[in-house]
């Protein structure tokens, strides 16, 4: 297949296939997939331009010609775990259980995450990203002490380093019972506001639940910080985090931003506990975000030479008829909790319209993996493509959805500020070192 002729700086791009639910506002004929067919000007490091050539009007001169090629806004990835990133060949999960995953990542971190070693897993990890067409990342940091002295400085000056090229910010990630210890909530609290970040736990059925919620919520409004939970990563039917992290929402009078990540068990348990649980959620203003790949890799996982019946996704179809904001993301990437992934966020969606059936139709499911989780992340206009937006997008071989989503696109084409990048995604032997 010939590659597509690009130039470094493209001025005019010409029948570029957009999808109506990333343009908001747009002026123009829609197919039955939900793709107009446009021409974008960019100019300055924005799109200057956009929208149909009228009928036989030829080609505006030293156009690239993209031939119906899909453009989307570059990606918002808001769950991953760069910290975690890319063990796998030193701390492999013993048997594929979510305990298997905890233990392992556990001891990797007290035996081997340094300031160096962190910083280069991590530099990795946004490098594959921003090469695969993501501009902006949210990761979860273990914050067990003494690890959130060791990974945050690491991570802000990462977030410094990345500055224009992808937008970082992180959570931090401890168990929720360590909160017990206040004045460990209360020192995180503090290093997470310092670093402009964002307050987080992982919520399980704890019989002071609740207590500890409320404690976090007033540390989250003490400070001004959104919040960030993993929630019911589970089959366990019994696990009603989601609903608690809802209530507390509510009885808090919280009005920052929060996302909560898997909620899985959601899925087993019976209609009128769910539907309750959603109507507290959709009432919080909580946004939820499904981890399709990790999800599928983790559970129902079996040991008895049975086969998984359970795809482990959250319920978002009934989430996003109730107005709650759905965004799917990449999780982790290549450590105990989840052997595979490169942070390619077309990779998740691919996954996640197989997994979720986000088709027939498609409707808007695309917002999933950049405006919705965009607004999640306080990034207004990213994610989007617009007259007067930043000339940040991908350009794809595929014409259609089902062209964009069967074959990988590894040849696709990276805009950014108006310029095409330099894609090299890193070979892993550039890790070596640090595996042995
Ligand atoms: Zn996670």
């Amino acid at each position: 297949m010939e590659a597509i002729q690009f130039p470094a700086t493209p001025r005019m791009l010409a029948n570029a296939r957009i999808h109506v639910s990333l343009s908001p506002g747009l002026n123009a004929v829609v197919d039955s997939e939900g793709f107009a067919l446009v021409d974008i000007a960019v100019e300055g490091g924005k799109v200057a331009a956009m929208g149909e050539r009228p009928r036989g009007t030829p080609l505006p001169a030293g156009a690239v010609d993209l031939a119906g090629g899909i453009v989307l806004p570059t990606f918002v990835d808001s769950h991953t775990h760069i910290d975690k990133g890319h063990i796998w060949p030193r701390r492999p999960n013993p048997d594929g259980s979510f305990m298997g995953a905890l233990t392992s990542v556990g001891e990797d971190r007290v035996a081997r995450w340094s300031a160096g070693d962190v910083a280069r897993r991590m530099d990795f990890s946004l490098r594959c990203a921003y090469a695969h067409g993501t501009s902006a990342l949210r990761t979860h940091l273990d914050s067990i002490a003494p690890q959130d002295a060791i990974s945050w400085p690491v991570f802000e000056e990462m977030r410094e380093r990345w500055k224009g090229r992808i937008d970082l910010q992180a959570a931090c990630l401890v168990g929720i019972e360590s909160y017990r210890d206040r004045a460990f909530l209360a020192s995180l609290g503090k290093r997470v506001a310092n670093a402009k970040g964002v307050l987080g736990a992982v919520t399980y059925m704890l019989p002071d639940l609740e207590e500890l919620l409320d404690a976090v919520f007033r540390t989250a409004m003490d400070h001004g910080l959104d919040l960030d939970f993993h929630a019911d990563e589970t089959g366990d039917l019994s696990a009603v985090s989601l609903r608690k992290i809802a209530e507390a929402a509510l009885w808090n009078g919280f009005e920052g931003k929060i996302l909560v990540g898997h909620c899985c068990a959601l899925s087993r348990q019976p209609d009128i506990e769910v539907l309750d649980t959603l109507d507290k959620v959709a009432k919080a203003g909580i946004a939820i975000v499904s981890l399709p790949m990790c999800n599928l890799y983790l559970q129902d996982r079996r040991h008895d030479g049975t086969t998984p019946r359970w795809r482990g996704v959250t319920l978002l179809h009934e989430m996003s008829a109730r107005g709650i904001p759905v965004a799917v993301a990449s999780d982790n990437t290549r450590d105990p909790f989840y052997a595979y992934g490169d942070l390619d966020m077309l990779e998740v969606y691919r996954m996640a319209t197989r997994i979720l059936h986000f088709d027939h139709p498609v409707a808007d499911w695309p917002t999933a993996v950049t405006s919705a989780p965009a607004d999640i992340m306080r990034l207004p206009g990213a994610g989007t493509l617009f007259a007067g937006g930043p000339a940040d997008f991908v350009v794809f071989r595929g014409r259609s959805w089902t062209e964009l989503l069967s074959r990988p696109e590894s040849d696709r084409i990276v805009v950014r500020d108006g310029k095409s990048i330099e894609r090299s995604i890193p070979d892993y032997a550039e890790l070596d070192d640090l595996m042995g």
